[in-house]
Parts: C-alpha cells; structure tokens; sequence
C-alpha cells in the first residue's frame, strides 16, 4: 500500500499548500482596499460662476440613519421648508470615505479614501479649493478627519477639532461634552457665517457603535443632535445660507457599518434655504451633494464629481442668467469628467458608465482565462487523484462540502457574526473579527473532515482509505469555496484596483479565501486523525469524536463550558466577563486599569466552592447572547438545579447582558449579580428594563465615571428584589478587573444566602 501512503500525503500537501496560498491572496485583497491608491487623475481646471455671496452651512450628523432622521423635529423643519431627500453613500461605508465624498462628489474609488486608517490626503479637487480660487473663507467645527483629509486645502481654515478620540467606551462620558462642543460650534459658525462652515455631530455614531442603532441611547443621542439642528433652524440666515443636513453613513441595528446593507447606505440629504425650491422629494446620491453645492454658490464644480446637479432641486428665482451659468458649468464639468475617467480607465471616451464597463469587459476578458485554467486544473488534479475510487469519493466530497457549509452557516448564526464590512463595529476588532471567522471554520472543517473520516472506518475501511476519504472531502469543499472565489475574481477581481466592484462580493471573497487556508491547513490533521479511528475500538472513537466537536461547537475556547449533566447539587456562577475580553481575549489589557484577570476572577470563584460557566465570548457580540445566557440557566434547572442556586454575574457589558437574561429567564429566584453595568443616566436605560427578574445585588464603585446606580432600574422592575452596595476602591472601572475580596466577598454572600 506504499503508492496510497505517497498520495495521501502528497494531497495533504497540496490541501495545506494551496490553503496556504489563498491566505496570501485574502490579504493581498484585504489590504488592496486599506492600502488602495487610486489610479484616477482630474486635473481640469473648472469654471467657476456667478460670483455670489451666498454661503454655505454642511452639517454632517455622524452616523444617522434614515429612519431616525425622520424623528428628529428639528431636522424636519429644514425638510418642510426645503428638499427632503434620500441618499446613497459610497461604499466603503466609512466617516473618511464619505467626507471626501461630500466635497469631492467622487466615490471612494476615485478619491482614494477607503477605510478611516487611511492618512493619505485627499488630492482630488473640492469645495474648500474651488473656495480658494474664488476667496472665501472656511470654518470646520468637528472631526479631525477633515483636516486629514483637506489639510492643504484647509491651510487658512479656522478649524476647531472636537474633544475625544472616538473609540471603546467613548460614547457613555463623551456625549454630554460633545454635546456641549456642537452646541458651541454651531454658535461660532452662526456668528462667523463663514463661506463654507461645516459642522460635524458625531453623538449618534458614539451612541451606534457602542449601544447599536436600536438602542435608547442612539435615540437620546439624536435628540441631542436635533437641539442644535434646531438652533441652525431657529438662528440661520436662510436668505443668505444654503443648509445641507446629512450624514456619512447609518447603522445596524446592533451597531457596525461600511459594509452595503441598506440601513447603512440610504441616509437622509436635506438642503434647505437659499437657492432650493420647497418642499420636494426625491432620491440622490452622496455624490450629488459637491456639485450642487458649487452650482449654487457659484464654485468650480470639482473636477473630479461623478455625481450630478440636483437640478429639480435648484430655485433659479427667475434668473435665467444663472441658470444658463449652471447648465453651462455642469455640461462642462461632465464633459472634461467623461474625458478624464475614460483617459484614467483606459478605454475609449463614452459615458461614465458605459467607460467602466468596458474596462469592467476588458479585464474580464484577461480573467477569464485565467480563472477557467485554475478552476479546471483543481477539478483535474481532484478528479485525477481519486481515480478509480469515484464511488466512495464523490459522496464524501460532496457530502463533505455540504456538511461544512452548513456547520459553518450555524455556527456564525449563534455566535452572532455577521458576515459583512458592518460586522466589524470598531477598528479595534478587524483582528480578532478575523480571527474569530477563521477559528468557526477551523471548527467546522475540523469537526467534518473528522465525521468523515469516522465514518469511513466504521465502514471497515482500512486507515489509509479513511483518510484518502477524509482528504476527498476536504477537496469537495475546498473546490466548493474556489469556485465562489473564482466567480467573484472573474466579476470584478479580487484586489481593488480602480473599483470598489460590489464591496459584498469583494468581502465574501476575502473570507472564502481565508476559509479556504484553514480548510488547507486542517486537512493536515486528516491522515493521523484516520490512524487514530482504525486503532481504537469504535465505542471510544465516538467518545474521542465527540471531544474534538464539543468544544469547537461552542465557538472558540471555553472555560468550564456547561456540562451535559450539571450536578444538580451544586451552586452555579455564570460568569460574563466585560467586553475589553471580547476584544482582546483572556489577555486583554487595558491602558489605564491593566490586565483584565479573566482567569484569576474564574478561578477565584471557583474556589469558594462554585461550578463555573465562564465563556470567552467573540468579538462584537450582540446583545442577543442573553438568550443564550438565559438557555444555560434554563438547562441547569432542567437538570434539577434548584432556582436559588444558580447565579449570573457579570461585569460591565456581561452585565448588562445578565440584566438582559434576567428579563428572559423571568425567574424571581435566580440571582443576577451586576458589576459595575447600570448607565449612569436612568433615561439610558433599555427598554426592557422593566421585564427585569430575580434577585439583584448591585456593585459598582464611587469613582467609577462610566457607570451608575442600579436603584432607578431596579424601580422601574417590579419583578426585582434589588439589593445594592457602593463600593470605595477608588480604582473606577478598573475595580473589576482583579478578583479583591471588595466585590467576591459580597458576590459570593449573596450567592450562598
Ligand atoms: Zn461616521
């Protein structure tokens, strides 16, 4: 049997090769979008108009959806006196992206800001240069992006930045000052009617990112957003002053957005004052909003905008001389456009869309080729090592590829990932996002390829056939996965080169690719695994089988999973560790309170003579996770643990999470120890929040500035026995992070009462 011995490991080698390869070209695509270069030059100087001393107001409500624009009244005064529109934004969904849209009028694709890391600035023609050439002055009040963006078109700009970074934790004791920062601004841009005053409110996406677009707190945020809306309303001189009101992007429910769900793209686009015609509707593009704007102030169009004149928009007030002014600047922005795209895309002059197609046609004539050739010779090289074993091979491939997808499928489901740009809700988590995609379909493809090889010598097989099956279904389902990949790299590419192409292809591909190294790599583990199986009676193989799944199920490392029989003697801690862990892992440190000690907490626990759930959970989990919580609980009843001896504690998020449980476990005798997870502000509280049950036992620390008092949720809660207890560690948020005897005394007292 030695030529079976040489094939087995040959194919294992090519698996392991070929994964290997596709993990190279899944972050040459990845970074070909953090780190594109756009291949675009526009370098026509437009003309500018009629010289008018109108002056434009941009306010930019970071991070707005449009379904919660529409309940903002302050907003709507704008929208009743002017046009209400719905946009779309470029994808990358991203605050930089669309910036640079705002005054550039280009995509993405042509600007050249992809993801908010980009530090390259923006070249490209814009409102602030078309300002430069006719004089004017420029006030920005708001991100730091701008000036990243514009920094030499802004050199004369009065520019005020706003207060914090934004980031982990930003939004619960930023919003008030922010607040106050945008309320200040909009007081300077009022008094200093500049030109072009921008004004950013960021609130929203603070309160998204780290609540979700579904959350009280959005919905506070906005509201904050609408008071100095309101105010523009209320002291603009809109005789004078064109407002444009809009947003960069919205936001999942959860939180999370670049990716092209509609939530994300369609955003609000008011203009209203000076120059519109009132009141209208209609749909625009993100794109529309430069050279609108320049057609009605009288700059250059910039040379760069793809999009168009919302003419239907524009109130010439009878002034048929600037009408022909604006018609005439518009043509000729689109003529010298239509020139420079195709001259950029190398194909031959025609309209915007029908150049990118033809080079779209172009390079697909290139691809095509060149993906039927890889394509066939995987399925050649496949067909040909498993001649003559086609009857056992196929179904095993096939059946291998099914089982992996769907095993895959679940396990992103439960473990709440969304497969999308959006999925990635902070910069913070593009690693441990990927490594959490890629750990499910090690998982899966562990747990398949395993199955299979199982099954197969349950069959009698003899190991080098188990795992000559073994590694059949790894190629079915890597065949599987390059198919998907050659689809897309046939369509649009894999790498980003001159278009974005559909960012949801693009992203799927990435991940395929990266599916496909682990699926590589884990066929390595096929041939010792079928070694293992044909020398171990079957009875023991099922249990060995059912190890290797069982963790892998849980979706990533556990600690003191929930057993299938918990002793029902026992007295059970659910543990929720706070959402730095999510981040970061069992390691994870924080810059002001250290290391956060997940297993020394654990551990502490335990030894006061509890049995201990405490999941590491993934990245970004959603808030959904409760339920999970509350079915843990609801098994350990099940198995005949008593009510009062079941515990949830949790610290930060993982409390909130456990005050969430408590809402759907609705047991008045499991006890829900809160750690430091009340908002500091009682209209912050969530809406389920008088569903809370249970016995509760508060903790939190009088320094702590991130979060409050229990007390008003725990009135609001007529099924909570709340109890509570003011802690003076003096170490705030950090309090938590170290098991003191400070809050595992209490925490265990109350557990045992
Ligand atoms: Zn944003």
């Amino acid at each position: 049997m030695r030529p079976l011995r040489l094939k087995i490991l040959l194919l294992a080698a090519l698996l392991a090769g070929a994964g290997l390869g596709s993990g190279r070209l899944a972050s040459r695509a990845w970074v070909s979008v953090t780190e594109y270069r756009s291949p675009y030059r526009f370098t026509t100087e437009t003309p500018a108009g009629v010289e008018r001393d109108w002056r434009l107001l941009l306010v930019v409500v970071d991070g707005l959806r449009l379904d919660a624009s529409r309940r903002m009244p302050g907003l709507n005064r704008f929208r009743a006196i002017g046009a209400d529109l719905v946009a779309s934004a470029s994808v990358p969904s991203y605050s930089r992206p669309a910036r640079a849209t705002l005054m550039t009028g280009a995509p993405p694709e042509i600007h050249g800001a992809t993801t908010n890391r980009h530090r390259t600035p923006v070249t490209l023609d814009n409102l602030f240069r078309g300002l430069e050439r006719t004089q004017g002055d420029v006030v920005v009040v708001g991100s730091e992006l701008w000036r990243q963006l514009f920094g030499a078109d802004l050199e004369r700009a009065r520019f005020r930045a706003s207060p914090p970074e934004e980031g982990r934790g930003a939004f619960d004791h930023a919003l008030a000052e922010l607040a106050a920062f945008e309320w200040e601004g909009a007081g300077l841009l009022l008094e200093g009617r500049p030109r072009i005053g921008v004004l950013d409110l960021v609130g929203p996406d603070f309160a998204a990112h780290e609540h979700g677009a579904g959350s009280p707190q959005y919905a506070r945020a906005c509201a904050l957003a609408d008071r100095t809306i309101q105010r523009l309303f209320d002291a603009a001189d809109l005789w004078r002053t064109l407002v444009v009101v809009t947003a960069d992007h919205g936001h999942l429910d959860q939180g999370g957005h670049g990716g092209a769900e509609d939530e994300v793209l369609r955003v609000p686009l008011v203009l209203a004052g000076r120059g519109v015609r009132a009141p209208i509707r209609g749909a625009a593009r993100q794109t529309d909003v430069a050279p609108t704007v320049a057609a009605l102030l009288g700059l250059p169009i910039p040379a760069g905008s793809d999009g168009r004149v919302l003419e239907e928009v524009l109130d010439y007030e009878g002034d048929a001389e600037f009408e022909a002014s604006v018609t005439q600047r518009a043509a000729a922005q689109r003529a010298s456009f239509r020139r420079e795209l195709a001259a950029s895309l190398g194909v031959p002059e025609a309209d915007p869309d029908d150049a990118r197609a033809e080079r779209q046609r172009r390079d697909q004539r290139v691809r095509l080729p060149i993906g039927l050739v890889a394509g066939l010779a995987a399925v050649a090289v496949v067909t040909l090592a498993f001649r003559g074993q086609a009857g056992a091979a196929v179904p095993a491939a096939l059946g291998g590829a099914l089982l992996y997808e769907t095993a895959f499928r679940l396990l992103t489901q439960r473990g709440g990932l969304r497969l999308s740009l959006s999925g990635i809700n902070h910069e913070q988590d593009v690693r441990p996002y990927f490594e959490h995609v890629l750990g499910l379909s090690a998982a899966s493809a562990l747990a398949v390829l395993c199955l299979v090889v199982f099954a197969a010598s349950r069959r009698r097989r003899g190991a080098a056939e188990a795992a000559l099956l073994g590694l059949a279904a790894a190629c079915g389902t890597q065949l599987y996965l390059l198919l998907r990949v050659l689809v897309v790299y046939w369509a649009q590419g894999l790498s980003m080169t001159w278009t974005a192409g559909s960012m949801t292809r693009g992203f799927d591909a990435v991940l395929d690719l990266g599916r496909m190294q682990v699926l590589g790599l884990a066929a390595l583990v096929v041939p010792p695994v079928a070694w293992f199986f044909a020398r171990v009676a079957p009875r023991r193989l099922a249990a060995a089988l059912f190890l290797l799944w069982a963790p892998l199920a849980a979706g990533g490392a556990v600690h003191g999973k929930l057993p299938d029989t918990p002793d029902p003697k026992a007295r059970w801690i659910i543990y929720l560790h706070g959402r730095i862990v999510e981040l970061e892992g069992r390691a994870a440190s924080h810059p002001e309170f250290g290391r956060f000690a997940f297993d020394g907490i654990v551990e502490a626990l335990a030894g006061r003579g509890f049995e201990l759930v405490a999941a590491l959970r993934p990245a970004s989990t959603s808030f959904e996770y409760s339920a999970r919580v509350a079915g843990q609980v609801r098994k350990l009843k099940a198995a005949g643990v008593p009510s009062a001896r079941i515990t949830v504690a949790g610290f930060s998020k993982g409390g909130a999470l456990a005050r969430r449980a408590s809402a759907q476990i609705a047991d008045p005798e499991v006890r829900f120890v809160i750690l430091a997870a009340c908002p500091r502000k009682p209209e912050n509280l969530e809406p389920w929040v008088s569903k809370m049950t249970g016995r509760m036992l508060s903790l939190y620390d009088a320094s702590d500035e991130m979060v409050g008092s229990c007390q008003p949720a725990f009135d609001k809660a007529p099924g909570v026995k709340g109890e509570e207890l003011v802690l003076r560690v003096g170490q705030r948020h950090g309090t938590f992070f170290e098991p003191r005897p400070e809050w595992i005394d209490p925490l265990v007292a109350f557990a045992t009462r």
